[in-house]
């Protein structure tokens, strides 16, 4: 089921992602993303297979368990499965089109992170979600954003904001790696993501034989 947003929201947030597992980066942007751009709801979306990542995601049923953990303490924020219900590819076009439709009142803002951003001209359809949402951009240690990279944008470069946060280096790669090693039963992922999410980990043995 998904919940809608408030009747009347006029910023709408966007946030999609494989969360594979969700981590703390994650939780600190949709944190961060509420506050400075005054959010009535955020909408967390977990991917269905992506058509950009090779790697094999974990169950759907797991990621959207973990994603609801993750997030529940965070107020005004709904866990949307509707990209994990369609079948074939998903496009994050056809999810801004179908918020915007529910919600015509709206302003959208799609939250990406840095290297997301790098490979915002390989998006199916990017120049529609850029004239339909706002596009605001976390910072990553692995992929710094930079200035210069607005300018491929010119008369767009007023669509996308930077979000305010600091750089956090955690990524679900460096998690699935940690507990391949045998690190979710030990503790050892404890500091990267919530604690419901690593006893969900631990509990269902997630990542274990990668
Ligand atoms: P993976 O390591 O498997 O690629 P990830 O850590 O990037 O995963 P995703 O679920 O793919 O996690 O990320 C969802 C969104 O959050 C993406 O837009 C990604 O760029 C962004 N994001 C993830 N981690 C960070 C981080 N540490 N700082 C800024 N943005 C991040």
């Amino acid at each position: 089921m998904n919940a809608a947003a408030p009747p009347g929201a006029k910023h709408i947030g966007v946030f999609g992602g494989a969360f594979d597992p969700p981590h703390n980066a994650h939780v600190a942007m949709a944190r961060a993303a509420l506050a400075q751009f005054g959010l009535d709801v955020l909408y967390i979306i977990p991917t269905g297979q992506a058509w950009h990542k090779a790697r094999g995601l974990t169950a759907p049923e797991h990621r959207l368990a973990m994603a609801r953990l993750a997030f529940e303490d965070v107020a005004r924020v709904v866990v949307d499965e509707r990209e994990l219900q369609r079948p074939g590819p998903t496009f994050t076009i056809d999810t801004l089109l179908a918020l915007q439709a529910e919600n015509p009142q709206a302003q959208l803002y799609l939250f990406i992170g840095a290297d997301q951003f790098a490979a915002f001209r390989q998006w199916h359809r990017w120049q529609e979600i850029l004239e339909i949402a706002i596009i605001c951009i976390a910072d990553r240690t692995q992929s710094t954003l930079a200035e210069a990279q607005f300018d491929a944008y010119a008369g767009d470069r007023g669509r996308f904001f930077t979000l305010q946060l600091p750089l956090m280096p955690v990524s679900a790669t460096q998690i699935r790696q940690l507990a391949a090693s045998g690190a979710a039963t030990s503790g050892g992922i404890a500091q990267l993501v919530p604690e419901p999410v690593a006893r969900y980990i631990s509990a269902h043995q997630l990542y274990s034989s990668r």
